[in-house]
């Protein structure tokens, strides 16, 4: 692997393991598992490309986080209690965001990983965390899954090592809120979000370009197809990211946005993900890549998977070899129905591309933010 011009790094830790988000939840699925399995089987996680984790202190936590939650959301975790004021006030032990056994440990090595993610990508290693990519988390309160920010601590590390400018992009179905929000006075970073219109959390609307004009948000319709994120891409994020020109750029790329999401309308393909993700990692010698959302286990984890293959440089095989078609066939979901499986989630890494025509509306959207 020392032949690789840039080398990467996989932020990893056996908390992401675990089990976790009790029985009710979107995200009780198998698919950080799923897809560390994949990556072993795929024989791409040699221990000199792994990077372990451990759990961000209070202190740091503090730096975005308030206390008051800080120490509610604490006593939650330990006492598996929520008491009705604290659940109003801070939205937790609800069922968007329950407390379940682990969840201070994972939450907490969640941004333990973005900062270490942050650290390795200023020695030049292209830093990929697919645990974090928790962009709705907010200073006071938990929302939409998220209990704290990880990109936000990916960003405030960059900003203390001297860099000057940030670019975040947001390649989840749901607008970046937490992260956009977090920055609003600061024109040191700029946020780019494309997600669905329409979906929670309602907020990123085209006009919306933050309280200082560094934010730019891209709502999709529904079906939004690999050549509408090609187009979006060389006449939207590419240019305004030159006229931004950053020093550092952090990435989100919440599985949600592929076609066969349970939870979400958007119809991409992994292959224009990766693509769309190493032009970004292009941009800047200083790159952090981030999971997201994500609800049907065989995409996220084919997606999550491949998408280290790409940033690593490896060869992505064209049939998956039998252990892992094995692992995938064994996976299990009761959002995605049986019947919408396709045989290509089991048998290839790579999704049939999903190419289409650029709809008028995403042409609007290129053009009003020229
Ligand atoms: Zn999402």
């Amino acid at each position: 692997m020392t032949s690789r011009p840039r080398p990467a790094i996989f932020v990893t830790s056996p908390v992401f393991r675990k089990p976790a988000w009790g029985s009710n939840h979107p995200l009780a699925i198998p698919r950080q598992t799923a897809m560390l399995d994949l990556c072993d089987m795929l024989g791409w996680m040699p221990d000199s490309d792994l990077r372990q984790t451990g759990m961000a202190s209070d202190e740091t936590l503090l730096r975005f986080h308030n206390s008051d939650y800080l120490s509610a959301f604490k006593n939650a975790c330990i006492t598996g209690k929520v008491s009705a004021g604290h659940r109003q006030r801070y939205n937790i032990g609800t069922m968007e965001n329950p407390i379940f056994p682990g969840l201070f440990e994972r939450a907490s090595t969640t941004v333990g990983g973005a900062i270490l993610a942050a650290d390795c990508a200023l020695k030049g290693e292209i830093a990929y965390h697919p645990s974090g990519g928790t962009h709705h988390g907010r200073p006071n309160k938990a929302s939409g899954f998220c209990y704290f920010n990880d990109p936000v601590f990916a960003i405030l590390t960059l900003l203390d090592n001297g860099i000057a400018k940030v670019l975040y992009v947001d390649l989840d179905a749901h607008h970046g809120d937490g992260v956009q929000d977090a920055f609003a006075d600061n024109p040191k970073i700029m946020t780019i979000s494309i997600h669905e219109e329409g979906r929670w959390p309602y907020s990123g609307a085209l006009k919306d370009r933050g309280s200082c004009n560094q934010a730019r948000n891209m709502p999709v319709p529904k079906g939004f197809n690999d050549s509408e994120l090609a187009y979006l891409m060389d006449e939207a994020v590419l240019p305004i990211a030159a006229g931004f020109q950053p020093e550092a750029i952090v990435i989100t790329c919440g599985a949600d946005a592929l076609s066969g999401d349970p939870l979400s309308g958007m119809n991409l393909s992994n292959g224009s993900l990766w693509r769309v993700v190493e032009q970004l990692v292009g941009l800047s010698k200083v790159s952090v890549v981030l999971g997201g959302g994500g609800y049907n286990p065989w995409t996220v984890a084919r997606y999550w998977a491949g998408l280290w293959g790409v940033l690593s440089g490896r060869v992505l095989p064209a049939v998956l070899p039998q252990n892992a078609q094995i692992m995938l066939r064994g996976l299990d979901s009761d959002l995605v129905d049986e019947d919408d499986l396709e045989p290509g989630w089991i048998s290839s890494l790579l999704d049939t591309p999903n190419q289409g025509k650029v709809r008028q509306q995403i042409k609007f959207i290129a053009s009003e933010l020229q």
